[in-house]
C-alpha cells in the first residue's frame, strides 16, 4: 500500500479525505506544518497532500523546507487549496509542489489519477520490509 502523509488542520476536512482515501493508502496525519516537515523526514512517505492554510507555517513553507532538504527532496507533494483563488496553482507549483488539487475534493479519481502518476515517477523507493 501506497504510504500517503496528509497534511490538513481542520478535523472535518481531514475525517472526510480520510475516508475516501483510507482504503487504498496507508495514511500518516499531520495537522501543522512544522509536523508535517517532520513526519515527511521520520516516517518516509511516497505522497504528500498538503493543506495550505495550516496554523505554524503555511503549507508552501513546509514545501520548500521539505524540497529544500536531500532526504525529502524527492516525495512528491499535491497542494490541496480550498478556493480555487488565481494564482494559487502558480504559488504552489513555485514552492515547489509537483501537483494542484482544488479543495473539497470533487473529483477523486483525478487525484488518485495524479497520486499514481507521481508515485510512479518518483521512482523505486526504500520499502520498510516490515510494512504489509
Ligand atoms: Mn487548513
Amino acid at each position: 500500500m501506497i504510504k500517503l502523509l496528509l497534511v490538513e488542520d481542520n478535523e472535518i476536512n481531514l475525517d472526510m479525505i480520510q475516508r475516501r482515501l483510507r482504503k487504498k493508502f496507508d495514511i500518516i496525519v499531520a495537522r501543522t506544518g512544522l509536523e508535517a516537515v517532520e513526519k515527511a523526514k521520520s516516517d518516509s512517505p511516497q505522497i504528500i497532500l498538503m493543506d495550505v492554510g495550516l496554523p505554524d507555517i503555511d503549507g508552501l513553507e513546509a514545501t520548500r523546507r521539505i524540497k529544500a532538504d536531500p532526504a525529502t527532496a524527492k516525495i512528491p507533494v499535491i497542494a490541496l487549496t480550498a478556493q480555487a483563488m488565481a494564482g494559487d496553482r502558480e504559488n504552489t507549483l513555485a514552492a515547489g509542489c509537483d501537483e494542484y488539487e482544488p479543495k473539497p475534493i470533487e473529483d477523486l479519481p483525478r487525484l488518485l489519477g495524479k497520486i499514481e502518476a507521481l508515485v510512479a515517477r518518483s521512482g523505486p523507493h526504500d520499502v520498510d520490509p516490515t510494512a504489509g
